[in-house]
């Protein structure tokens, strides 16, 4: 059974955002850019399941401008087995990603696509449902335990068989069975990624990453929504220290009004 993972990339994590003077968008100008946390433990629970035997092959696959080729290689270097990048020097939105990856699926016939819950950069938390939705295929999403409970049907074939995923909701946690083929997105307490090894970062050069379209696909990727303004939160105010519990009580009653 084949599992792909769709991985974003973004701004990383750890980059203090800058709004652009115009207020158009996001300056990713000199910015490091990474791959989503999210779909980083989305790639090591493929990986996991791959070295337990429940899995034949990982491929990851990005739609992006050409340097999305260093997140599909940072995959890689983790140890999945090939890339896709679909060619897009615009930003595309989550419907259309969806689509894309419908189209990708179509292609390789995988038995679980794992993404990332969200992208960090847009907080969509869209392009799971929406796939699955085209796929027609069951959905676990916030995923905190996966567990593959498949039978092989021949090489590059889907699995039967179903998976248990455990789903993080806000009353505590949920499980569900899917049937295969099933769509899983990740929440952050799924697993630990790994760091990439040397040997595996060299290995990963080999590794063949296919270029693709969006047209390859069939899907438009123009925009359907237009940002009308992006600005910076509000800065916080300072703190004040208070001399005493009684004047933090008297503070917090008076000028807080929360007691
Ligand atoms: P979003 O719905 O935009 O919050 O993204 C959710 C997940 O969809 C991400 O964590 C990725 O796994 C996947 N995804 C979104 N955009 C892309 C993209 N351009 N290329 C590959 N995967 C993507």
């Amino acid at each position: 059974m084949k599992i792909l993972v769709p991985v974003k990339r973004v701004v990383d994590y750890n980059v203090k955002i800058r709004v652009k003077p115009d207020g158009s968008g996001v300056d990713l100008a000199n910015v490091k850019m990474s791959m989503n946390p999210f779909d980083e433990i989305a790639v090591e629970e493929a990986l996991r399941l791959r070295e337990a035997g429940k899995a034949s092959e990982v491929i990851v696959v990005s739609i992006g401008p050409a340097q999305a080729a260093e997140t599909i290689r940072s995959a890689l270097s983790m140890g999945a087995d090939r890339g896709v990048l679909v060619k897009a020097e615009q930003p595309v939105e989550p419907l259309a990603v969806a689509k894309i990856l419908k189209g990708v699926a179509e292609a390789e016939r995988p038995g679980l696509i794992i993404l990332g819950k969200q992208a960090i950069d847009d907080d969509c938390n869209q392009t799971g449902q929406m796939l699955a939705a085209f796929l027609g295929w069951g959905q676990g999403t916030f995923a905190s335990k996966v567990v593959i409970e498949a039978e092989e049907v021949g090489a590059g074939e889907v699995s039967r068989g179903t998976v248990d995923v455990t789903r993080e909701v806000d009353g505590g946690l949920q499980t569900v069975t899917l049937k295969l083929p099933a769509v899983v997105t990740t929440d952050l307490r799924l697993n630990e990624p790994r760091y990439a090894s040397l040997p595996n970062i060299m290995k990963a050069k080999k590794k063949t990453i296919e270029e693709k379209t969006p047209a390859d696909f069939g899907v438009d990727i123009s925009p359907r929504l237009k940002i009308l303004k992006t600005i910076e939160p509000p800065s916080r105010k300072a703190g004040v220290k208070v001399g005493s519990a009684a004047e933090l009580v008297a503070r917090l009653r008076n000028e807080a009004g929360v007691i």
